[in-house]
C-alpha cells in the first residue's frame, strides 16, 4: 500500500464554496487538497447553476431584442429571426467549459493537489477517496477538513422528476428545443429566469406559486412591481396555487392545481413541467456518522461561528449548511474558514449579502427591505428614483424599473437598497460597499456620479431619503 497522503487542509468538494477555500488555504501556506467527484470543478454554479443560466438568460434576451426592438432602435433586419437551440446550447456550454477549466489551473497554479473522485468520512481525520475513473480507493489524511458539498434540487412529492419532460433547474438549462408551453412550480429566482428564457424564445410560460407574492425575500413593493413588468413580458403568473399533481402522459404533462384560499382546483396542461420549490443541502455519500457529525431538520450540517462541528477541525461552508444559497456566500464562507485555520480570525457580514436576479430588467437588493424593518420597528426614509428619469436609462430605451434607498429615519444610515432596472447586478455592488463602510444617503448623495449613466438614478434615490431629486 502506498502511504496515506496528509494535508493540512482537505477540502470535499469543488463549488465556489470549496475551490475558493481551497486556493485560500493553499495561499495561506497550507499543504491543501480538493476532492470533487462531478469531474469538473465550479460545482453546481458554474456546471448547472448560475453560469449557464446567465449564458441563457443573456443570448435570449439578445435575440429577443433584435426580433422585437431593432427596428425601433434604426436596425432593419431582412428575413427570418430564428433560434438556434443547438447553437444557444453550445455557446453556454462553451462558457461552462472555458470557466470549469480555468478553475482547474487556478487550483494548479496555486499548488492545490485536486482529487477527482468522491470523498467520504473514515474517521474524524481521514478521508476515503473513490476515485471517478474507476482506479484503486486510497485514502488521505486532513489535519483540517473543509465539508463543501453543496446542495441539490428540492424534489416535490409525488412528482417524478425525469429530465425530459418533468425537468429540475439542471434539465430546464438543457432543453433540445423550444416548448410551447411550460409551467413552473415556484415563483422564486431560479424559477422566474428560467421563465424568462424560455418566455423569450417564444414558450407560453404560467408560474404557479403558492405564496401570494414571487421572488421570495424581495421587498413588497419591489417583487409586485417585477411581477407587473413579467407579466407585461408576456409570463402568466398563477399565486396563491398549490399544485397536487403532476404526472408525465406521452409528450404532455398533466398538471392539477388549487386556489390556495377558496380550494378550486383547475387542470392544466404542458409540455414541460420545470420544479424549482428550491435546494436542499447535499450531504450523501459522505458517510457522516463515521465521524459523528450531524445534520439539522433540514439536512444542514450544523456549526458554530467560526464554520465548526463539534470537532474544530471539521469546518462546513456554503450551500450545505446555514445562510442563503448563493455563490457569493459560499466564497466569502471559504475565505474565512482558511482564515480561520490559518490565523484564528475570519469575517463575513450576514447582513451584507446582495441577491440578484438576472431578469430584464434585472432585479437587486442588498441589506433589510421594508417588511424586516416594520417587523423590527425600525423608523426609515425611503428615498426613490425612477429610471424613467434618468437619461442613460431614457438613451437605452430602457427605462422599466427603479432605485430604492431605505435609510435610518434620524441618521440616514443606509440601511437597505432594492433596484429594478438595468445593470441592477452590477449596481448594487455600491450599495454593499455603502453599507460596509456604514455610510449615509446624504455621502452618497455627495459624491460625484458619472453622467450620463444609470449610477446618477442610485445617487439620486439616496438624495430622495432627506431632500428634493434634482431630476424628477
Ligand atoms: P456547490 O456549488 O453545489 O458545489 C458542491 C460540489 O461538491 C459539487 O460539485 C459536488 O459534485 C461536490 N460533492 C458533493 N459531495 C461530494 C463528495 N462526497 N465528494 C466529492 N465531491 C462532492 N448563485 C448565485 O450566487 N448567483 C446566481 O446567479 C445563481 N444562479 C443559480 C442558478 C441555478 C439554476 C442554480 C441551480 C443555482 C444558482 N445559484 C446562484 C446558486 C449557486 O449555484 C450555489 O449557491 C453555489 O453553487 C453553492 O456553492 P457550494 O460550493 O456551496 O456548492
Amino acid at each position: 500500500f502506498a502511504s496515506t497522503q496528509e494535508f493540512d487542509v482537505v477540502v470535499i468538494g469543488g463549488g465556489p464554496g470549496g475551490y475558493v477555500s481551497a486556493i485560500k488555504n493553499a495561499q495561506l501556506n497550507m499543504k491543501t487538497a480538493c476532492i470533487e467527484k462531478r469531474g469538473a470543478l465550479g460545482g453546481t454554479c458554474l456546471n448547472v447553476g448560475c453560469i449557464p443560466s446567465k449564458s441563457l438568460l443573456n443570448n435570449s434576451h439578445l435575440y429577443h431584442q433584435v426580433k422585437h426592438e431593432a427596428s425601433t432602435r434604426g436596425i432593419d433586419i431582412t428575413g427570418d429571426i430564428k433560434v438556434n437551440v443547438d447553437n444557444l446550447q453550445d455557446a453556454k456550454q462553451k462558457s461552462v467549459k472555458a470557466l470549469t477549466g480555468g478553475v482547474e489551473m487556478l487550483l494548479k497554479k496555486n499548488g492545490v493537489t485536486y482529487f477527482k473522485g468522491e470523498g467520504s468520512f473514515v474517521d474524524e481525520h481521514n478521508l476515503n477517496v473513490k476515485p471517478i475513473d474507476g482506479s484503486e480507493e486510497f485514502q488521505v489524511k486532513g489535519k483540517n477538513i473543509i465539508v463543501a458539498t453543496g446542495s441539490e434540487p428540492t424534489p416535490f412529492p409525488g412528482i417524478e422528476i425525469d429530465e425530459e419532460r418533468i425537468v429540475s433547474s439542471t434539465g430546464v438549462l438543457d432543453l433540445k428545443e423550444v416548448p410551447k408551453r411550460l409551467s413552473i412550480i415556484g415563483g422564486g429566482i431560479i424559477g422566474l429566469e428560467m421563465a424568462s428564457v424560455w418566455s423569450r424564445l417564444g414558450s407560453e410560460v404560467t408560474v404557479i406559486e403558492f405564496q401570494n407574492a414571487i421572488g421570495a425575500g424581495m421587498d413588497g413593493e419591489v417583487a409586485k412591481q417585477t411581477q407587473k413588468l413579467l407579466a407585461k413580458q408576456g409570463l402568466k403568473f398563477k399565486l396563491g396555487t398549490k399544485v397536487t399533481k403532476g404526472v408525465r402522459e406521452g409528450d404532455v404533462v398533466k398538471i392539477e392545481v388549487e386556489d390556495v384560499k377558496s380550494g378550486k382546483k383547475e387542470d392544466l396542461e404542458s409540455d414541460i413541467l420545470l420544479v424549482a420549490i428550491g435546494r436542499r443541502p447535499y450531504t450523501k455519500g459522505l458517510n457522516l456518522e463515521k465521524a459523528g457529525l450531524e445534520v439539522d431538520n433540514k439536512g444542514r450540517l450544523v456549526i458554530d461561528d467560526q464554520f465548526r462541528t463539534k470537532h474544530s477541525h471539521i469546518r462546513v461552508i456554503g450551500d450545505v449548511t446555514f445562510g442563503p444559497m448563493l455563490a457569493h456566500k459560499a466564497e466569502e464562507e471559504g475565505i474565512a474558514a482558511a482564515e480561520y485555520i490559518k490565523n484564528g480570525h475570519g469575517h463575513v457580514n450576514y447582513g451584507n449579502i446582495p441577491s440578484v436576479m438576472y431578469t430584464h430588467p434585472e432585479v437587486a437588493w442588498v441589506g433589510s427591505n421594508e417588511e424586516q424593518l416594520k417587523e423590527q420597528g425600525i423608523k426609515y426614509k425611503v428615498g426613490k428614483f425612477p429610471f424613467i428619469a434618468n437619461s442613460r436609462a431614457k438613451t437605452n430605451l430602457d427605462t422599466d424599473g427603479f432605485v430604492k434607498f431605505l435609510a435610518d429615519a434620524e441618521t440616514q444610515r443606509v440601511l437597505g437598497v432594492h433596484i429594478i432596472g438595468p445593470n441592477a447586478g452590477e449596481m448594487i455592488a455600491e450599495a454593499g460597499l455603502a453599507l460596509e463602510y456604514g455610510a449615509s444617503t446624504e455621502d452618497i448623495a455627495r459624491t460625484c456620479h458619472a453622467h450620463p449613466t444609470l449610477s446618477e438614478a442610485f445617487k439620486e434615490a439616496a438624495l430622495s431619503t432627506f431632500d428634493k431629486p434634482i431630476n424628477f
